[in-house]
């Protein structure tokens, strides 16, 4: 019949318990130990025991609040950490898509005005200036509109889209 217990169990729980196994818990008892299957489980199971009892009193000793601190400084890292790897959104994909569109336009509405500018200064007959100054008129009011519309749509659109993150 198999041994359920031994009678240097007690004393190998003790030496784990008060930090003595194996250095300091004398020869005879490590000799018994490296035999004993029941003494060597209660050495293995009491040492996992003792050192998260250790881990959980180093643990509770932190008073509550500094615990608190801890805990909110880690999940601000992590959060840290996540926000950076978040992928683009199609919100910001869009945004970016319209602002790119709106600056084409401006840089369309100038060149054409420049264009303009350039074939009135070519041309000093009266009739071709007044014709080209009505010209110029509506292309710089496209110019100016496509100019306000970048100045504050541009912005108006990241701010949403960024601000429904
Ligand atoms: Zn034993």
């Amino acid at each position: 019949m198999k041994r359920v217990e031994c009678e240097f169990e007690a004393e190998v729980l003790d030496a784990v318990f008060q930090g003595r196994w194996p250095e300091q818990a004398g020869e005879p008892l490590r000799a018994h130990a490296a035999q004993c299957e029941i003494c060597r489980d209660v050495a293995a199971v009491a040492g996992a025991i003792s050192e998260s009892r250790e881990a959980l009193v180093a643990e509770a000793a932190l008073p509550d609040a500094s615990r608190v601190w801890r805990r909110s400084q880690l999940r601000a890292r992590q959060e840290a950490v996540q926000a950076a790897g978040r992928p683009i959104t199609a919100a910001q994909v869009i945004a970016f898509a319209c602002a790119m569109g709106l600056l084409g336009a401006v840089f369309g509405a100038t060149s054409t005005w420049f264009q303009g500018a350039l074939g009135r200064m070519a041309s000093f007959e009266a009739g071709a200036m007044l014709a080209s100054a009505s010209k110029l008129l509506m292309e710089h009011g496209a110019f100016v509109l496509s100019l306000v519309a970048a100045v504050f749509l541009v912005p108006a659109v990241f701010y949403v889209a960024l601000g429904r993150e």
